[in-house]
């Protein structure tokens, strides 16, 4: 058997074309959902982030800032450009692109950021809020790998979701969406003995290790929903995921590439995030 693969790609244009109508009767009213983005620094893959950030507000007819600060900023500096931004009423979401230069604590600047306005969803209050249940902002990345569950038929009450990875921004609130659709979770780090004996037994294995290939076909339950969240650069310059896809495919039942998998979601739910961020404040 071989697995039905998940295309990102198209499932994020479907997804954005939702979105899309919800910002449209926004507008229609008057208002335009609008994103700002404050990237520190001149890191490449963080000014490629952000740029494809700009481009997807654009596509949707949204609103963006993109405040672009020096290396040299003081955090004293980002926080009361957050403050303003905080206050701004065409700003219905604000993200700091991180990393952020060591000189600031990150930590202190995603506290600064309004809970109302966080569309990345990594304040504590929206993480707190994610994990009792009452979640306004879900992070993008596994936000995203949910949806690409739900849109492929995948059935997630009831099932064994194996999520390998423990990271504040993918695999925690990875488990607790799986947690609130009601699956039976388990979570793996780089401490878990026998890491095979959990996978192979997972109905849907959420991979977000940064270890390039390294969850294999034989680790697999056969007819298991893969989701590879991993987005790694191999020496002849292609991208690989944390999955070896090509001997997973030939067991799972379904499985994302890499690329084209998870990637194109990221940015399709931080858009989604910032219009529900819009409709929220609209209806105050
Ligand atoms: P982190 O480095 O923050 O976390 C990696 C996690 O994997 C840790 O919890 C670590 O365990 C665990 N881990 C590492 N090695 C093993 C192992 N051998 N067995 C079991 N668990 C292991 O990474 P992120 O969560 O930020 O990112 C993970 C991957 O996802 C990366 O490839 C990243 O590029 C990609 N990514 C993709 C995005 C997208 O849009 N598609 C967005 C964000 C990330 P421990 O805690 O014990 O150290």
């Amino acid at each position: 058997m071989t697995a039905r693969i998940i295309d990102g790609k198209a499932i994020a244009q479907e997804v954005r074309a939702e979105w899309k109508v919800r910002a449209d009767a926004l507008k229609a009213r008057g208002i335009t959902p609008g994103l700002a983005v404050i990237i520190v620094g001149e890191d490449p893959a963080s000014k490629v982030y952000v740029a494809n950030k700009v481009k997807a507000c654009a596509e949707l007819g949204l609103y963006s800032e993109h405040i672009a600060l020096p290396a040299d900023t003081s955090e004293a500096t980002l926080l009361a450009k957050i403050a303003e931004l905080n206050a701004d009423p065409n700003i219905h979401g604000l993200l700091v692109q991180l990393p952020v230069p060591r000189h600031i604590d990150s930590d202190k600047i995603l506290n600064a950021i309004s809970p109302d306005k966080d569309v990345d969803g990594f304040h504590p209050m929206n993480v707190g809020a994610l994990a009792t249940g009452s979640m306004r902002f879900a992070p993008c990345t596994p936000y995203g790998s949910l949806i690409l569950l739900q849109k492929s038929g995948v059935d997630i009450e009831g099932k064994h979701a194996v999520v390998v990875g423990r990271s504040n921004i993918v695999g925690k609130p990875m488990a607790q969406l799986l947690l609130q659709h009601h699956a039976t979770v388990t979570i793996c780090t780089s401490k878990t003995r026998d890491l095979a004996k959990h996978t192979r037994d997972a109905d849907i294995l959420v991979v977000a290790t940064g270890k390039p290939k390294m969850i294999t076909g034989d680790m697999i339950k056969p007819g298991a929903a893969v989701i590879d969240v991993g987005i790694n650069r191999m020496e002849n310059g292609k991208l690989c995921g944390d999955v070896d896809f090509d001997s997973a495919k030939e067991v799972a039942g379904w499985i994302t590439p890499v690329p084209g998998g998870v990637g194109p979601m990221t940015i399709t739910m931080l858009v989604a995030n910032t219009v529900q961020s819009a409709e929220r404040a609209a209806g105050k």
